[in-house]
């Protein structure tokens, strides 16, 4: 990952599962197909900007935890 200036630059996309439901992880490449910081791999791109995440609004999305907590604990090591 990237560093500047001794700040993280985070570069995570959101993705979503393919099972439906609106369901997000964060993903590094925000590929379809590429695993999820959690390894799920049956994700496919968004064109969600990372602000997004956390979103709840009419559809209900849901964000996976563990993807969450993945990434949180990368930005804080
Ligand atoms: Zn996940």
């Amino acid at each position: 990952m990237e560093k500047l200036k001794g700040i993280e630059v985070i570069t995570l996309k959101i993705v979503e599962g393919i099972a439906g439901y609106y369901f997000y992880h964060l993903s590094e490449s925000g590929e379809n197909g590429k695993p999820a910081l959690c390894g799920n791999k049956e994700v496919m791109s968004t064109g969600l900007p990372l602000s997004s995440w956390g979103y709840v609004g009419h559809l209900k999305e849901r964000y996976c935890s563990l993807c969450r907590a993945r990434h949180w604990r990368r930005k804080n090591k």
